[in-house]
Parts: C-alpha cells; structure tokens; sequence
C-alpha cells in the first residue's frame, strides 16, 4: 500500500490508510460496544444565572474502548453518523438519560435532562416514535426532555419542510440549537421553527473574558434571542468574569466547568448533594 522510491507508480490508496482502517474497525465495535456496556454517558449541571439552581443536565455520550482507551465522542460520532449507526447510538444514549431522569423523579426529583441529536435523525422516518416510545418506556414527561441539535441541520431544506421538529415538539420536550454561532442560521429564520432555546457554543463564551469582540457577540446573541422569546443557555463557561458578565447580559442558563465537569452518575448525586446541602 505504501508509495514506492524504485520510481513505480505510487499505489497510495487514501481510504486503507492507518487512521482509515482503525476507523472503519471502530465503526463495526460499535453495536458490540453498546451491548457490552462499554459506550456510556456523563452528565454536566446547567444552573439558572440568576439563582445558580440547578436546571438540568446535559447527558454526553463516552466510550471506554478495551485497547484504544478512551474515546472522545468528536471521534466517533461522525464515523456513527457516516455508517448510518447513529441512530442506534441516540437510542442507547437517551435510554440512559432518561432512566437516569426516572430515578430522579422516583426520589421526588424533577430535574430536566439534555441529549444531543445529531442532524442524521432528523431524516429517519420512525425518530418521532422512537423518542416518544423511550418517554413513554420510562415513564417521563416530555416537558424533562430537551433535545439539543446541531446547528447546521435546522436550516436544510428538507427538514425545515418536514413536520419532524413540530412533531417533537408536540411530545413536549424543548428543543435547543446547539453550537449556536457556528454554523450559518441566522435567529430570524430559527423564528419559524419550534425552537425554544439556543446554546451559544463555547468558542465565543470561552473568549469572552479576554476578547470585547466574543463579549459583544454574546451579548447581541442575548438580546436578538430574547426578542425572539427564546431561552438562552451558555456553554463553556470557566471562570467567574464570564459568568458575571453573561449573568449581567441576561443569559438564562450557564454550563461549564466553572459550574461542574461532566461526571458519571455516581458523581453527579454526590455533587447535587454537596449542592444543596
Ligand atoms: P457539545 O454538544 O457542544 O457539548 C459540549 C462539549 O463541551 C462537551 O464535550 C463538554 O465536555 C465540553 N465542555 C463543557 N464545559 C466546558 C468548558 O467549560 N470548557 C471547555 N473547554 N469544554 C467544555 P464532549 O463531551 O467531548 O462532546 C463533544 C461533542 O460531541 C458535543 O459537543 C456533541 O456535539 C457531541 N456529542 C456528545 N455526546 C453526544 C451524543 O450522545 N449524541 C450526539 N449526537 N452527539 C454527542
Ligand atoms: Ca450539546
Ligand atoms: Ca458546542
Ligand atoms: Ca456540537
């Protein structure tokens, strides 16, 4: 496979290259991974602003590979997505958060909880059912549920032309645009989606403390956001300057390791419990 010096054509085949080969590996562990327990999830706190309560938790997806150690979700992710497993991936993931979240409510709990949803499942035909079946499994309300998308995948055609967000939206979760900032929809057009919420990403919130240019474009994202009635939730959130200034700009919700780092189940109640107390 590798390109020869004796002056032959170089038989250099991008798609077998090492990176290549480990990937499409990882993509067939995946389904193995979710049945073995080794593809699980950690929750980061979201506290009010004003009130510094805690609002909700964001459940983020990890895998802990036997050789490879483990796996940050920007690493495998994509590769679900691309060989059409990130549908299953979503399923096991919001499965653990919302049984996370029946727990909760079984110790008089109501604590909303966040799964992302990648821009893939909005185009699978069965999501709605598949998301209403996993509340129902559990029993938990939709108003605990918030789905975060990516940004990217609101604007294209076929699902702003599809009732998918509407009919997600009809179960009673919020909906969230996450990475808000990054990619290319403007709060206008989010204006004519059922969109409760934007996360503003944390590239702009993690320069705010040092660059007037990411202060001011929180602030405009604030302001646009709330005239639109939406919600606003910053990520990446790292020390206390930021936190003060987002809290005197009127953001909603604050995320970040300021307030906590992801932790695993375990960790999450001994957090909440030195919290209150
Ligand atoms: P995201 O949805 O934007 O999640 C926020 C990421 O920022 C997380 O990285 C989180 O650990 C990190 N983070 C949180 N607070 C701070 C902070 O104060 N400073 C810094 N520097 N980083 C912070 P993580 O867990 O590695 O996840 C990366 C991305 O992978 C997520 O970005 C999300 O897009 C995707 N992802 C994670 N879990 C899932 C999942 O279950 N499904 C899908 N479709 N995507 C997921
Ligand atoms: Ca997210
Ligand atoms: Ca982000
Ligand atoms: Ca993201």
């Amino acid at each position: 496979l590798a390109a020869t010096d004796s002056g032959g054509v170089a038989s250099y085949h991008p798609v077998l290259d090492q990176q290549s080969l480990r990937r499409l590996q990882l993509g067939t562990e995946i389904e193995q991974a979710m049945a073995d327990g080794q593809i699980s999830v950690v929750f980061q706190p979201i506290i009010d602003a004003q009130t510094s309560d805690i609002v909700s938790v964001e459940t983020l997806v990890r895998w802990a590979h036997p050789r490879y150690g483990s796996i940050p979700p920007d690493d495998f992710i994509h590769l679900a997505e691309q060989i059409g497993r990130i549908g299953a991936v979503t399923d096991h993931v919001l499965d653990l958060a919302l049984a996370r979240c029946r727990r909760w409510l079984d110790q008089d709990i109501a604590l909303s909880v966040a799964v992302n949803l990648s821009v893939h499942c909005l185009t699978e035909p069965d999501l709605v059912a598949r998301v209403r079946g996993a509340l129902q499994r559990h029993g938990v309300p939709g108003e605990l549920l918030t789905l975060e998308l990516t940004e990217g995948s609101v604007v294209d055609d076929s699902v702003r032309d599809s009732t998918v967000l509407a009919d997600l939206h009809d179960l009673g979760l919020r909906l969230s645009m996450d990475d808000f900032g990054t990619g290319y929809s403007s709060l206008s057009q989010l204006r004519q989606l059922p969109i409760d919420e934007v996360k503003i990403d944390k590239s702009f919130i993690l320069g705010m403390s040092t660059s007037q240019g990411e202060a001011f474009i929180a602030r405009s994202i604030i302001e646009l956001a709330h005239n639109l009635g939406l919600r606003v939730v910053a990520e990446g959130v790292e020390d206390e300057m930021t936190r003060n200034l987002l809290t005197e700009m009127g953001c909603d919700k604050l995320q970040g390791f300021l307030v906590s780092r992801p932790l695993p189940d375990d960790r999450l109640e001994n957090w909440l419990l030195a919290r209150t107390g």
